[in-house]
């Protein structure tokens, strides 16, 4: 049983006071944000893990990494920023964090549109300046900025974006870290053309495409590293693609064939190819309207 005398002995002499110090460390260190720390977001990102299905995997892991070593070099300029660019589901936010992880930087940070929604214009810009000021104070620091053509509000119907936000990510794109440090930017966007059109291509480094699966080798090679058909369903599946017109983005195809799983097993082949050419992935070739 605890005494009032006890609780009070406690509160004299055994309970610290809070300093302001103490409380901006737990601020920066303890109190984790709504929308995850950044390494929960990176691995949120990479949930699915990467499937090195073709060489335009391989191409843009490597020259992403001549990019992080082009960020740590010492007698580069002090910032390097990419953009991963490609069709929407083309897995440019998990290649991104990929990068943001094979950097082994010590400061990563995500800059989401998601940790963003409803806030205004301004509260916006202040946020991503901030992330970039964070960045700034560590010697290496990488930022993945998801989603630019969100965050800056565009819409295809109107067309109507935030030129705050725009020009705000424009000069933090194109402004050098203070000296001694070095900072890597990877930005990823489904709209390329949206980006030209802002005059935004030109304030990047580098762009990396990021393309969705195009041809019957990827695919299989997708199929046969998740081990979910049997060899002879493998065969007819690629009987079936052979010759005809592929395109779809793998987060789509990870979802169908999730899909495809759950139906019984003998109609898996038939439900993958029905639903393949449902989405539009698949099509006869000469079929173009
Ligand atoms: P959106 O256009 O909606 O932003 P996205 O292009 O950013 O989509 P991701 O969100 O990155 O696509 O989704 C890709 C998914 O596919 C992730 O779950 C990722 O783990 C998985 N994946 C598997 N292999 C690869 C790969 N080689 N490249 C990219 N993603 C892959
Ligand atoms: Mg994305």
């Amino acid at each position: 049983l605890v005494t009032r005398a006890d609780f009070l002995h406690a509160l004299e002499n055994d309970i610290k006071p809070v300093s302001r110090a103490d409380f901006l460390h737990a601020l920066e260190n303890d109190i984790k944000p709504a929308f995850g720390t950044s390494q929960e977001i990176l691995s949120r990102f990479l949930a699915r893990g990467i499937i090195n299905w073709g060489n335009p995997v391989k191409n843009i892991l490597e020259d992403g990494m001549l990019y992080i070593q082009q960020a740590k070099a010492e007698d580069t300029a002090g910032i390097v920023s990419v953009l991963l660019e490609g069709p929407p589901n083309s897995g440019k936010t998990a290649l991104a964090a990929q990068l943001a992880k094979n950097s082994d930087f010590p400061f990563i940070k995500a800059c989401t549109p998601e940790e963003m929604v409803g806030f205004t214009e301004t509260a916006k810009c202040l946020h991503i300046r901030k992330i970039f000021d964070d960045a700034y104070r560590s010697t290496l620091s990488c930022i993945v900025v998801d989603n630019i053509e969100r965050l800056l509000d565009y819409g295809p119907i109107g067309p109507r974006y935030s030129n705050l936000t725009l020009q705000a990510l424009l000069v933090l794109l194109k402004k050098e870290p203070p000296a001694g440090k070095k900072l890597l930017v990877l930005c990823t966007s489904s709209r390329r053309q949206v980006l030209e059109d802002m005059e935004m291509l030109s304030a990047f480094t580098g762009i990396l495409h990021v393309p969705n699966i195009s041809n019957a080798e990827f695919l299989l090679a997708i199929l046969d590293y998740l081990e979910i058909f049997t060899g002879d369903e493998l065969k007819h599946i690629a009987k079936n693609v052979q010759g005809r017109r592929l395109f779809i983005g793998i987060k789509k195809l990870l979802a169908l064939i999730d899909m495809v799983k759950q139906s019984r097993e003998g109609h898996r082949v038939v439900k993958f190819l029905t639903k393949l050419e449902e989405e539009g992935g698949l099509e006869d070739v000469g079929n173009c309207y």
